[in-house]
């Protein structure tokens, strides 16, 4: 069966690479010169497979409401003359509620145990996929021991799922990561969660490595510079895609576009509800002037994550909503700044770090859709994986091949719930 898959993202790239292992004929359509260059690009590479609590909470929606109105912080809203961020705003507080949450977080913890188990899978089999992956945890770090508290009794509600962590006092971290340093000492460490099961690694480096393998390994074609203009339809079935180069056609049909061209489904009458919600990270090769963390660390307060992806420190974070606007929010790069500068002792020259930003595809529930658009039949979705598209990847993939290959795994069935 021929397979035309749309965005060469982390998602797409691992659809690919499924699809074509189960022996489709498989094309990839990318508006980019190469893989992972759209919010795959510079991530958090954190892969946090146990941090399972969605963006939508009842605390969350207080302290995002409170950050609105604070200059300086990490989140910035300046899309409110859209429509597409009320309709958001208003199905993420409809998603907030205590039990909602917790039956969002039991399906994302589903869908991220199954990538973890397929990553590991992909890694063993293909020798030549090298990534920076790290294999040693995540150490999630609090300044405030109430807040600390909190998130204590948040996680013991999900250790019944299997989560394994570790309560850690302020000591504990340190020995953990020395770089905490700084805050040990200024007395603003109170302790932290420490995630064993989590890992990091470079999410364009593995989007290209493995399209690399897609090519050479299982003949996946790659279009590159090639812009999506239209998914073409005669009501009951996707007939084909228009794009910048003339139409493609295929049997099946994947939309990996991540946040970008919604506006090509809703012109199908397929609605996502995803909304881009753009963030920002800093990176920094790391020599003598910098000793940067080694280990990943989550700095809850603020809702920012370092990583060392190889030789490279990487923070990442904020919150914008202006909708597809691609122009860096100063504000919000000078809030990483601060964050850093107030986190860590001898971080080098500030003038090294790279800025970057990207959107996320994020959906009210942060669940994503990975399902077959009954209303076309050989359309198929893979995309709204919010700040996790990075964790998810792996299981995303094998989990969309299933389905086109039309042996569905019965257990991820709420993925399409809402396009039955
Ligand atoms: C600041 C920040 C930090 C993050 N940190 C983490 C993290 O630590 N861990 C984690 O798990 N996740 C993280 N994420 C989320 C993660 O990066 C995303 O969920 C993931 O990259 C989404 O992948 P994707 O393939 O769906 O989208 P993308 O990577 O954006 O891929 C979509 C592709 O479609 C192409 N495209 C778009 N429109 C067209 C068109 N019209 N024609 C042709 N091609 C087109 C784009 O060029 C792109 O290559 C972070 C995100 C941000 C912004």
């Amino acid at each position: 069966m021929k397979v035309i898959i749309l965005g060469a993202g982390v998602i797409g790239v691992v659809s690919a690479y499924f699809l074509a292992r189960a022996g489709h004929e498989v094309i990839v359509i990318e508006k980019n010169s190469s893989a992972g260059e759209g919010c795959s690009y510079a991530n958090g590479g954190q892969l946090s497979y146990s941090h399972i609590e969605t963006w939508a909470t009842k605390t969350s929606l207080f302290s995002m409401l409170k950050a609105a109105f604070l200059p300086n912080s990490f989140l910035t809203i300046s899309d409110c003359a859209s429509k597409e961020f009320w309709s958001f705003a208003t199905e993420f507080y409809k998603n907030s509620s205590v039990q909602k949450s917790q039956e969002n977080s039991q399906k994302l913890f589903a869908l991220t145990s199954y990538s973890r188990e397929i990553l590991k899978q992909i890694i063993n089999e293909e020798e030549n996929l090298s990534f920076d992956y790290k294999n040693n945890g995540i150490l999630h770090f609090f300044r405030d021991a109430k807040k600390l508290e909190t998130a204590v009794k948040g996680v013991e509600n999900y250790s019944s799922l299997g989560c394994r962590t570790q309560i850690l006092s302020a000591e504990e971290c340190l020995k953990k990561e020395p770089s905490l340093i700084k805050l040990f000492d200024e007395k603003k460490l109170a302790g932290g969660i420490f995630y064993e099961d989590d890992a990091s690694g470079n999410s364009a480096l593995f989007t290209k490595a493995l399209t690399k393998i897609c090519q050479e390994k299982y003949g996946v074609i790659f279009e590159w510079g090639t812009d999506v203009k239209n998914i073409l339809t005669n009501y009951k079935k996707i007939t084909g895609i228009n794009t910048s180069k003339g139409v493609c056609v295929a049997d099946k049909y994947v939309y990996a576009l991540g946040a970008f061209s919604t506006k090509l489904l809703s012109g199908i009458k397929v609605e996502t509800k995803i909304y881009p919600i753009k963030g920002h990270s800093l990176s920094m090769s790391c020599d003598e002037e910098f000793v940067a963390p080694k280990l990943a660390l989550t700095d809850s307060e603020n809702k920012v994550v370092y990583s060392r992806i190889g030789n490279v420190f990487r923070m990442a974070g904020t919150v914008d909503f202006c909708g597809l606007k691609s122009a860096k929010n100063k504000g919000q790069i000078s809030f990483l700044k601060k964050v850093l500068k107030a986190s860590f002792s001898d971080f080098g020259n500030f003038n090294r770090l790279e800025e970057w930003c990207g959107f996320r595809p994020f959906r009210p529930n942060s669940i994503p859709l990975i399902c077959e658009v009954k209303k076309y039949g050989n359309l198929f979705l893979n995309t709204g994986h919010g700040s996790l598209g990075w964790t998810m990847s792996a299981g995303s993939g094998k989990i969309l091949a299933d389905l086109v290959s039309d042996a569905k795994e019965k257990k991820f069935g709420f993925l399409n719930e809402e396009l039955r």
